[in-house]
């Protein structure tokens, strides 16, 4: 064991005079900071994927290289659903991915990532930072040796990709679909068994027929994913997830060993990339949408009105019951509930009330 050690010493040293770390190794040898960040996605997955290495590339920008951020890909140190373990133990210091995975810690982490029928990106980050939610979420977080940080979001997502017509509520009945969180539990409701796989594992799933149905985010990532190789009907609107919070974690031994000034840069370039990733999925998924439809023959579907409704009633008796789980739970219910009316009635006016104007004329 001693003579391994010596040996890897020499080694390095043997590296260091011969100038042989390179640019990047050199970088890496000054950080005060050198750190790991596990995620939840596929390496280098389009949009969010490559945004928690853009958040890390801008860690180090912005600290000078005093941070410094390795990002591991689902798999690679950690599987998907282990990051939120892994960064509390400590394996490693930060992570990326949504609050829903984790609902088997607490069953209050969906509503920081989505909740069905609820608040679009907007609106969600509205609450996170303005309306109590960041305060909940970091009470919540603290009992796991994390801090949360809002880092990204989808925007409305799609509904998902059926290998069947959906005509009639009865059609959902016996549906094996892959579908996280709160909207997995409105699909249960509606007579379908929700599955959770994590995205790398979608595909093969909905071709072998090991489910009949997938949801994942909308054009710009489905197209990446092929989703459309192995199911023929595209459904719209994802009433599941309407504005899914993306996020990074933090291990709080790790953050509080930062002087504030780093503190403040890594709080910063997490809240500058929920803007950066809505702003990239708003404006790629358009296009991928069309690719879908005209390269790929996707057939665009829209939910039937009598099925939104009957999956809103189940929503609305989901999110309800969650909100009577426990004390916490509790807590989170009504602090989002009450932004939720509130932002709903706001919305209305504005937002809604503009995109039927601009649509209608
Ligand atoms: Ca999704």
């Amino acid at each position: 064991m001693q003579r391994r050690d010596f040996i890897k010493r020499a080694g390095a040293g043997a590296l260091a005079v011969g100038g042989g770390l390179g640019v990047a190794g050199a970088a890496q040898a000054r950080a005060e900071h050198q750190w790991k960040m596990v995620t939840t996605w596929p390496k280098n997955f389009p949009g969010l994927g490559t945004a928690a290495n853009k958040l890390a590339a801008l860690i180090g920008d912005m600290s000078g290289g005093r941070i410094q951020i390795k990002v591991y890909g689902a798999g690679e140190l950690v599987p998907a659903f282990e990051v939120f373990d892994a960064v509390s133990r400590g394996t490693a210091e930060m992570g990326h991915g949504s609050a829903y995975y984790w609902k088997g810690k607490s069953e209050a982490a969906q509503f920081f990532s989505t909740v069905p029928f609820g608040l679009t990106a907007q609106e969600m980050i509205a609450w996170t930072l303005y309306g109590g939610g960041l305060e909940l979420w970091t009470e919540l977080y603290d009992q796991f040796g994390l801090i949360p940080m809002p880092a990204g979001n989808t925007g409305v997502q799609m509904g998902g990709w059926f290998n069947k017509e959906i005509n009639s509520v009865e059609d959902l009945k016996g549906l094996k679909m892959r579908i996280p969180g709160l909207g997995g539990e409105v699909l249960k409701r509606a007579g379908g068994t929700p599955v959770n796989l994590p995205g790398g594992e979608l595909f093969t799933a909905l071709q072998t027929g090991a489910i009949d149905a997938t949801e994942w985010v909308g054009p710009y990532n489905d197209l990446a994913f092929g989703l459309y190789k192995a199911a023929k009907y595209y459904y719209y609107p994802g009433f599941h997830e309407p504005g899914s919070l993306v996020e990074a974690m933090l291990n709080k031994a790790a953050f509080g060993q930062l002087p504030k000034d780093l503190q403040a840069i890594v709080r910063t370039a997490c809240k500058a990339m929920n803007q950066e990733l809505l702003a990239e999925y708003t404006a790629r998924n358009p296009l991928a949408l069309e690719t879908l439809i005209t390269e790929h023959k996707a057939d665009l579907r829209v939910y039937p009105q009598d099925v939104l409704k009957k999956l809103r009633k189940l929503s609305d008796e989901v999110v309800a019951d969650l909100g009577q789980k426990d004390a916490f739970t509790r807590k989170v219910y009504a602090s989002y509930n009450k932004f939720y009316q509130d932002a709903r009635k706001w919305s209305n006016i504005s937002e809604l009330a503009y995109l039927k104007a601009r649509d209608s004329i």
